[in-house]
């Protein structure tokens, strides 16, 4: 089977892991805030705060933005469950907003619309969260427009897209995003295994997830000075949201690779461009204005009545295809909170449309051959 993304492992980034092993450390040591580091210049970002997942970071942004009960938080419908939960762990409402036809992102003119009535209702959102889906930025500048005109503030979820880049920046660099979060999943442009990060420019912001990170707790020299070097307080209920040294070295290390593995992904994504050209479906939309990481190829099929036989006469030829996203709101648990289908049309019209092809590093010009010769059948 190939699948639809695989990690790349080389042997630096085994020796980096054993290197760990051996050490003082497996977590907690020198190894997270090196990668902190590493994340923040190659972003462009003035501080990072390493987690155990990008779900964990979702959830310290939106705490650290102040998300409680009483707000809300909008999201994008074409988006993994995560990006939409971490408004319910704070107790704050969710909702959404449809997406663009072409870039697939959060449409800034559907979120336009949206606001306006929300303010008329007294109901503006806290926070809205841009998914810069399958590694193509949102239309940044848009949308933080308006926040600047309606006052919210932005968390981009960026899990598909370290190492793209808007308007000729590294994305996570923070010029339209309050916090920007990046997932290290597997499937990830860079993996630690399970990991994730926030990168902020504002140092407040940087200091209160790193303290719910780690329960609460603070180590303050000053309260230390006066009651004795072992003294820690907890200021405000946290999380055991760590990122291990293991999972920092594997991260620092894959992180070298950052730009052959975005390079690689273009060059596939450029090939299937090519190779699909004459085929009954729409290959992914480029924005002039950004450079995608490229984390997802996604198809959409003209005829939505064949996708379900297309997918598994593809799973069945040994390609490993899937489907992103089934919209959040239709999802059970969401539904139960209200939401239905005729919700956001655009994104469930994509959503019945679309596969994802197999795209990463190590997928061969031959494997692809396989993958473009089993969908041509597949369509004929
Ligand atoms: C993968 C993903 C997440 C969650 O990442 P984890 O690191 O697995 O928690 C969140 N949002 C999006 C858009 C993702 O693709």
């Amino acid at each position: 089977m190939i699948p639809y993304g695989r990690q790349d492992i080389s042997s630096e980034d085994i020796a980096a892991v054993v290197a760990v092993l051996q050490s003082d450390w497996l977590t907690q040591g020198p190894a997270v805030p090196r990668f902190e580091k590493a994340v923040a210049n190659c972003c462009g970002a003035r501080h990072a705060v390493a987690v155990n997942s990008a779900t964990s970071a979702l959830h310290l942004a939106c705490l650290a933005l102040g998300l409680g009960p009483g707000d809300s938080l909008w999201t994008t419908p074409n988006t993994f469950v995560a990006s939409a939960n971490c408004a319910r762990y704070c107790g704050a409402e969710i909702d959404f907003v449809d997406i663009d036809p072409h870039s697939l992102n959060l449409s800034p003119a559907a979120l336009a619309a949206k606001l306006a009535q929300a303010e008329k209702a007294g109901k503006l959102p806290k926070v809205v969260v841009p998914v810069h889906f399958a590694g193509q930025s949102c239309d940044m500048s848009a949308i933080n427009a308006l926040a600047q005109r309606y006052g919210f503030r932005i968390v981009e979820d960026a899990s598909h897209a370290i190492g793209g880049r808007y308007q000729d920046q590294p994305i996570g660099n923070g010029r339209y995003a309050d916090i920007t979060v990046f997932s290290f999943h597997p499937v990830k442009i860079v993996t630690t295994g399970e990991g994730g990060m926030a990168l902020t420019n504002d140092p407040r912001l940087a200091e209160r997830m790193a303290r719910l990170r780690s329960h609460g707790i603070a180590r303050d020299a000053a309260a230390q000075a006066a009651h004795g070097p072992w003294y820690y307080e907890q200021v405000e209920l946290g999380f055991n949201y760590r990122m291990t040294d293991l999972q920092a070295a594997l991260g620092e290390s894959q992180l070298r690779r950052l730009d052959r593995f975005v390079d690689a992904r273009r060059r596939l994504a450029d090939r299937y461009d090519r190779l699909l050209a004459d085929l009954p479906l729409t290959t992914p939309w480029r924005d002039p204005a950004s450079a995608s990481a490229w984390h997802l190829y996604v198809i959409r099929l003209h005829a939505a009545s064949r996708r379900r036989a297309v997918f598994e006469q593809l799973r069945a030829a040994g390609i490993g295809v899937n489907v992103h996203y089934i919209p959040v709101h239709l999802q059970p648990d969401y539904r139960r909170l209200g939401f239905s289908a005729g919700d956001f049309p655009v994104a469930e019209d994509y959503y019945v449309r679309a596969i994802t092809l197999p795209l990463y590093p190590g997928l061969s010009d031959t494997e692809q051959d396989r993958v473009v010769a089993a969908l041509r059948e597949a369509l004929a």
